[in-house]
């Protein structure tokens, strides 16, 4: 019987130039964090769906922050916009 070998693993290579600048940082956050959908707030639900706690979550305002949205009007947004829809989430956050 033949004795299996093992096939050495090919190298690990970087898809992409790592990130040097604050700015590049910022975008590859963003495009690898999404914020939660938020809750029904009116409904008298206000912790964050993803279980981390109230809503927005540090996850959450971290996808914000790194769209270079501010979380306090993201936040005030969404809830302005279940006031006057009848208090369900929109599909979309972002
Ligand atoms: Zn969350």
């Amino acid at each position: 019987m033949p004795t299996p070998t093992a096939t050495p693993n090919p190298p690990t290579t970087l898809q992409t130039a790592p990130a040097t600048t604050a700015e590049q940082r910022l975008a590859e956050i963003a495009a690898r964090l999404d914020p939660c959908p938020a809750p029904a707030t009116i409904a008298g639900y206000d912790r964050c769906p993803c279980g981390r706690g109230s809503w927005p979550c540090g996850i959450t305002e971290a996808a914000w922050i790194a769209r270079k949205l501010d979380p306090y009007t993201q936040a005030r947004a969404i809830l302005d916009d279940q006031l006057t829809t009848g208090g369900w989430p929109a599909l979309t956050t972002a």
